[in-house]
Formats: C-alpha cells, sequence, structure tokens
C-alpha cells in the first residue's frame, strides 16, 4: 500500500483510496489500477465474524462481493455468489431490488430489515440486514451486514404463539403501569375487540373495583410493578372495559435489566367460569337433603373436619357465617357417650381405607338427633386418611323403630311391659347377678278365680279389672322395677337389687291395696308368689321356685303371699 489507507467516516459513506492493486486488504474488485479508490475492509469485510455482501442495486442488485463469513453461511463460494444477485438469496425475490433502491438513496447509516435468505443447499434463514450506501468509484453500493436471526425468529413465534393461545391473560407494563403488550386473552377478558385499543389504556383502567378509586388490592398492583415483586396466585378482582368487575388468580414476575427494574409481566386467570362451577356444585352440594362433609384422620387418629355444606349449619342451628371446621366448634352437639363409638368407627374404616357407615347422635337446635353418616375413605399422600361423605337425618326413622320396639315389648291392654320384655329383663338381671353378685328378687302375681269373674261380670269388665291391678302394681312399685303383664291373669314383677324382705314387704302391700281397692268387681283377690335369686341360681330355676310360692298361696286359699 503506497499511499494510507485511513477509513474516515462521512455521513456513514465509509471511503478511502488506495494505489495498489496488490493491497491484500482490497476485496473490492478495482477496475483500473490508476482510480483505485477502494474501501479497506480489513476487520469490517475480511474478517468480519458476521457475513457481509456488497451489493450493486444499479446492477440488478448483482453480488459485487462477499466476505469469508459470507461464504460459509451461505455456502457458495466467491466465484459462485459474484455470478449472484441480491434476488437470487432473497426470498423476496426481484421485488427486494426495489428495497435496495429506496435505502441506497438514504443519506447514510445502516438500517436493519428483516428478510429471509436462501442458501445454496435450499435452506432458508431468517436474517436481519444492516444495509448501508458506500460510495465507491462512480458507483453506489449497497453494503449489506447479514445477522442470522433464524433461532431469534423462532423463539419470537414461539412466545407470539404460546401468547396467543393460552388461557390466560399476559401482559407487559412498565412501572408506571402502561402496557407494552397485551396478548388476545388478556384483550378478551377486558371486553375490546382488539388489543390496539386495549394497549393505549394503562393497566390501572382494569385494577380496582371502582373506576375513581384505586382498592387496596390494586394498590398493591402497582406497587410490586414499580418496585419490582413478584405476586404469586393472588386472588383478586380486575374490571373489564365497560366497568364490569371479575375475578382473578394473579401473578406477577418483575423484568429486569441489570439493577433497574423495567416493569412486570402480569398474567391472570380469569375465574368468573370456575367461580361459576363452583356455585354450581355448591348449589347442587347444598341441594342434597343432608349434610355433605369431608374430614381428615391423622395416622395416629387425630379427626379434623375441613368442609361442611349449607345444610350442616341450618340442621345445627348455627349462623350462617359460623366457623364449623374451627377447633371443638362441633364439641357443643357431640353426645359424649355416643362419641367414643363414633370416633372408633372412623378409626377402623380409616386404618381398613373402607368405606364408614354409622348411626349417632347429636345435639342439634332441635333437640336430639340420629345420624347415619356414611364416607368413603381415601389415603392421602401424606399419610392422612380423607373421609368424604354425608350425614343423614334419620331421627323420624329412630323414633318409629323405637315406637315399633316398644310396642312389641308392651302390653296393649295394660300398658305393662309384655311377657317377652320381661324375659330380656330377667336375663339382664340374672347377668348381673352372676357378674356382681347384684341380688334381685321376684313376684308372680295371680288374680284369685278370675275365670269366674270373667263369667260373672263380662269379658270387658274382666280386662277393666286387669287393667285395675295393673295401675296398682305399676303405682307401688319403683321406678327400676320392671312390672309386665305375664299373660292372662298373671303378672310378674322383677325388683333389681331389691332383698327378699324388701320384696316381700311390697307384696304385702300390693295384695293388701288390691282387696281394699274399689274394683269392677264386689271382690277381687290376688295371691302372691315371692322370693329372692339365691347364688349360683339361673333364672328359670329362680322363676320356677317363685311360681311354686305363688301355687302354693292359691293351694291355701288365695289372696296371700308366700315366700319362695
Ligand atoms: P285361680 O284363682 O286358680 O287363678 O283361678 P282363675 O279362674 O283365676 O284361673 P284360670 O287360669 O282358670 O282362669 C284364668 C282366666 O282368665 C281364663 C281367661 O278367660 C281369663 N283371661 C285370660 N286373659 C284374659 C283377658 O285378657 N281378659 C279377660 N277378661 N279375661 C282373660
Ligand atoms: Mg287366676
Ligand atoms: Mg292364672
Amino acid at each position: 500500500m503506497e499511499e494510507s489507507s485511513v477509513p474516515s467516516k462521512q455521513e456513514g459513506y465509509l471511503t478511502s483510496t488506495c494505489s495498489s492493486s496488490e493491497c491484500s486488504h482490497m476485496l473490492l474488485h478495482c477496475p483500473t489500477k490508476n482510480e483505485t479508490r477502494c474501501i479497506i475492509f480489513d476487520t469490517l469485510f475480511g474478517t468480519n465474524s458476521a457475513p457481509i455482501l456488497l451489493i450493486d442495486p444499479e446492477d440488478d442488485g448483482a453480488v459485487v462481493d462477499a466476505n469469508k463469513k459470507a461464504l460459509e453461511f451461505y455456502g457458495y463460494s466467491r466465484e459462485a455468489f459474484r455470478k449472484l444477485h441480491v434476488w437470487d438469496i432473497n426470498a423476496l425475490g426481484r421485488s427486494v431490488l426495489t428495497v435496495m433502491r429506496e435505502i441506497s438513496s438514504w443519506g447514510g447509516g445502516h438500517y436493519p430489515q428483516r428478510f429471509r435468505h436462501l442458501m445454496a443447499d435450499g435452506t432458508t434463514r431468517d436474517v436481519r440486514v444492516y444495509a448501508g450506501p458506500v460510495e465507491m468509484v462512480d458507483r453506489k453500493l449497497l453494503l449489506c451486514i447479514v445477522q442470522d436471526i433464524t433461532e431469534v425468529i423462532e423463539a419470537e413465534h414461539f412466545s407470539q404463539l404460546l401468547l396467543e393461545s393460552v388461557k390466560v391473560g399476559v401482559c407487559g407494563i412498565d412501572r408506571e403501569g402502561a402496557f407494552s403488550f397485551v396478548n388476545p386473552e388478556a384483550v378478551r377478558a377486558f371486553g375490546f375487540p382488539h388489543e390496539s385499543e386495549v394497549i393505549k389504556l394503562g393497566i390501572q383502567r382494569f385494577l380496582g373495583r371502582t373506576e375513581l378509586e384505586a382498592d387496596d388490592d390494586a394498590r398493591r398492583i402497582l406497587q410490586a410493578a414499580a418496585e419490582g415483586t413478584a405476586i404469586h396466585g393472588f386472588e383478586c378482582q380486575m374490571r373489564r372495559g365497560d366497568g364490569t368487575p371479575f375475578p382473578v388468580r394473579l401473578v406477577m414476575s418483575p423484568i429486569r435489566v441489570g439493577d433497574q427494574v423495567q416493569g412486570a409481566v402480569l398474567t391472570f386467570t380469569d375465574l368468573t367460569k370456575e367461580r361459576e362451577r363452583e356455585d354450581e356444585v355448591a348449589d347442587l352440594i347444598n341441594s342434597i337433603p343432608g349434610i355433605v362433609f369431608q374430614a381428615v384422620m391423622s395416622p395416629d387418629g387425630d379427626l379434623k373436619p375441613t368442609y361442611f355444606n349449607a345444610a350442616a349449619k341450618g340442621f345445627l342451628g348455627v349462623p350462617e357465617d359460623a366457623d364449623l371446621i374451627s377447633e371443638a366448634a362441633l364439641s357443643p352437639f357431640l353426645v359424649r357417650s355416643g362419641w367414643v363409638g363414633l370416633l372408633r368407627s372412623l378409626k377402623t374404616a380409616g386404618r381398613s381405607l373402607q368405606p364408614w357407615e354409622q348411626e349417632f347422635q347429636i345435639n342439634s337446635k332441635d333437640g336430639r338427633k340420629w345420624l347415619l353418616g356414611r364416607a368413603k375413605t381415601r389415603p392421602m399422600p401424606n399419610g392422612n386418611v380423607a373421609f368424604t361423605g354425608v350425614l343423614l337425618d334419620i331421627t323420624d326413622r329412630k323414633t318409629l323403630e323405637a315406637q315399633l320396639e316398644e310396642a312389641a315389648l308392651t302390653d296393649s291392654l295394660t300398658g305393662l311391659k309384655n311377657r317377652r320384655h320381661f324375659e330380656r329383663v330377667l336375663q339382664c338381671s340374672a347377668a348381673r347377678h352372676s357378674a356382681s353378685g347384684r341380688s334381685y328378687s321376684l313376684m308372680i302375681v295371680d288374680i284369685d278365680h278370675f275365670k269366674q269373674l270373667n263369667d260373672r261380670y263380662g269379658h270387658d269388665a274382666g280386662d277393666d279389672m286387669l287393667c285395675h291391678v295393673s295401675r296398682i302394681l305399676r303405682r307401688r312399685a319403683r321406678e327400676t322395677d320392671c312390672v309386665a303383664r305375664w299373660g292372662g291373669e298373671e303378672f310378674a314383677v322383677l325388683l333389681p337389687g331389691a332383698s327378699l324382705d324388701f320384696a316381700s314387704d311390697l307384696a304385702r302391700d300390693v295384695r293388701r291395696l288390691v282387696e281394699e281397692a274399689k274394683s269392677p268387681a264386689d271382690r277381687l283377690t290376688i295371691s302372691i308368689g315371692v322370693g329372692e335369686v339365691s347364688a349360683q341360681e339361673d333364672p328359670s330355676t329362680f322363676f320356677r321356685r317363685v311360681d311354686a310360692a305363688l301355687y302354693r298361696a292359691k293351694a291355701n286359699g288365695r289372696n296371700r303371699v308366700e315366700l319362695a
């Protein structure tokens, strides 16, 4: 190089003068030795890590030259390249020439343009071309620095696709709340037809319950955007364009460049449909004629309710806003005596993961109620067992059952217990006697000459006499005694814990009362056998022994008491 070639920058034109054709830096074809004016591309062209092309827009877009990197990138030899035109490598084809000429007419500077370029192997790459005019001898060429942005474009497309397809609203906001982007779902949620109408508004327009005043939630979101704080799963209200509030779950991630907070990406899920579904499910659950519940049992058997439907509150008679799942909230309703059994049945079901079913009593606002509990059990990952089920009010059924049971054990004429019931009580007393030695006594009462009375006064009067004797027995017996009509005109009275002395005193009293009382017959008397159970005596032997005493009372003249 005979003359020093100092690149100078004049309004964006890189020009230099060189008198030597041997100049190793010259990558341009110099038409004549003496008029060599060339651009020194030592760093810019020859060794630049970006592909660079030199195009002549006036010569049908001919590729004047390409640097080493461009040869590698496009896959052409230098010779092959120099036979090409820009429209051979640009997907726009010949129409790219218009763009080239337009750029070449500009005063200076390199302006990035996005193109799709064709490679020698037929593949395409997305490129950003920084094209700018360079003045050569008498030609005005275009220097094109090519940047491969295929991956960036792919990423952008991907993000774009993602933003368009996600069913969550996504918007970018700056520190003041101005939008940088809004995805289609956010545009839809805000109730606008097009992004352009949303983007010119700030996020403030969509926060807060009213247009006039930002509420605490809105303030929190704006403050987080300004300070660069993240927000996770925050449930609040946003507002549509027409001012209608809608529930959202919101996530906000700050955008930082270096230490600087630039704004935030705000993602929100419109919960309107979810809430509607929840309401529908709640309506459904609340329409079930029973209490729907969920509870969790820990491995050591601690039971904690986690959910009750609205019916539970009405049933128990607690206010709508009462917190039934709080600690001890349910204790006033539990019937202590049944609680142990209830808990035991729950534990058994929980341990075996079998369905739970149990009848138990609770104290409701309307008094003692019977419930039938049924639940499914499900193991939870943390080792607990979840119960989901219903509690049904079976009080009416239980009352009816109790009435039927009572009826089945009661004598319909006298209202006394019947023989079946008496036999059960006798068995219980016998069992208690053999287990704990608690004594008991027995009276067997028989109306004297009842057949005759019946014949004389009639069967109805006979019935009245039976009721008359029943009343005396019941009145005279203790609360704890079991007074039963054994059959026909015979009665049996079981006296738990009573000695023979006590029982025989009672028997004598009753005999006297019947004799003395004004009765439907002129003369009504009874005979009684009475005895106290002896050690090891089984109930039927004992009964026969007392019955034998009654027989003796009859044999000895009636209207008397005989001890067994
Ligand atoms: P005794 O003094 O030996 O006991 O003589 P009795 O007549 O009382 O004994 P018996 O067993 O011979 O007669 C019992 C009678 O009781 C026979 C039956 O007609 C009468 N009887 C049994 N059940 C009823 C009833 O429900 N109503 C009425 N009116 N009479 C009954
Ligand atoms: Mg009789
Ligand atoms: Mg009899």
